[in-house]
């Protein structure tokens, strides 16, 4: 089974435009787009997905399925609904008192077990593992690794394999006529620089005060435990506040959760 774990950000938009045009290695069966949540995904990812990403695989003959963490009761659990619930656990990386980023179990849960979850109910086991394409390109080598750690998956990453870059996925995108897709990431994810989030807060300022109540949330909870709070950027002290006060000295790269960081 030749599966690709699609993330729908630049990279996987890439992936799936070689396909159609026959330009990968190896063709994949199916394209596997793990959505951690319609109330999580940035808005714009989930247009761009249902108004590009599926009429364009339709058209091209390319399966596509759209997958989501379903609990045992049978519900779909998404990473701000597990944020908000009073007794949810905190998986995504909020930022320490010291700004280094926590430990993050979001892709592990909402991307990483849901698509493996696929392709097990599909056939893979040991015997006969699952290859799981990524899209990393070589400006993001460094995010690649050899293992899954399960013994009934195989990764395999066709960009690397092409020797593409970031900016060869663009012109990829555009040979199909595709337009530039946004960076695939929650819209809340503390990965992203103050450059993000001062766009969000003055492009999307519903998202963004969305993003403050959420880490008011995620604090609130750690109160009850008796824990130290902990923020969604690297400046320790609550989101509004930080990004006013970073607003005209903004020198950090590019930190945003895109495809490679999420395994998508
Ligand atoms: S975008 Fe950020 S919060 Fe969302 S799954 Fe990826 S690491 Fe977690």
């Amino acid at each position: 089974m030749r599966t690709f774990s699609f993330g729908a950000g630049v990279q996987s938009t890439a992936v799936l435009a070689l396909q159609a045009l026959g330009k990968l290695p190896e063709p994949y069966d199916v394209f596997l787009f793990a959505n951690v949540g319609d109330d999580s995904e940035d808005p714009r990812s989930l247009d761009y997905y249902r108004e590009f990403h599926v009429p364009f695989a339709e058209k091209h003959g390319i399966e596509l399925i759209e997958l989501h963490r379903i609990l045992k009761d049978g519900s779909t659990e998404t990473i701000w609904g597990r944020l908000t619930s009073p007794s949810g656990s905190i998986p995504i990386p909020v930022r320490m008192g010291n700004g280094a980023p926590a430990t993050r179990g979001c892709t592990s849960d909402f991307k990483i077990r849901v698509i493996r979850r696929w392709q097990r109910k599909n056939g893979s086991c040991r015997e006969d593992p699952a290859i799981t394409g990524l899209g990393i390109s070589t400006d993001e080598i460094e995010r690649a690794r050899d293992n899954s750690g399960f013994d009934d998956q195989i990764l395999e990453y066709p960009l690397l394999q092409l020797q593409m870059n970031r900016k060869d996925c663009y012109s990829i995108i555009k040979e199909v006529g595709l337009p530039q897709p946004p960076k695939s990431a929650c819209f809340f994810c503390p990965f992203h620089n103050a450059e993000s989030w001062r766009r969000l807060r003055i492009e999307r300022p519903d998202l963004f005060d969305k993003s403050v109540y959420l880490e008011q949330e995620i604090n609130k909870k750690r109160d009850n435990l008796g824990k130290s709070k902990v923020w969604l950027t690297r400046y320790a002290k609550p989101l509004d506040i930080a990004i006013d006060d970073q607003l005209s000295f903004d020198l950090e790269g590019p930190e945003d959760c895109d495809s490679g960081y999420c395994f998508t």
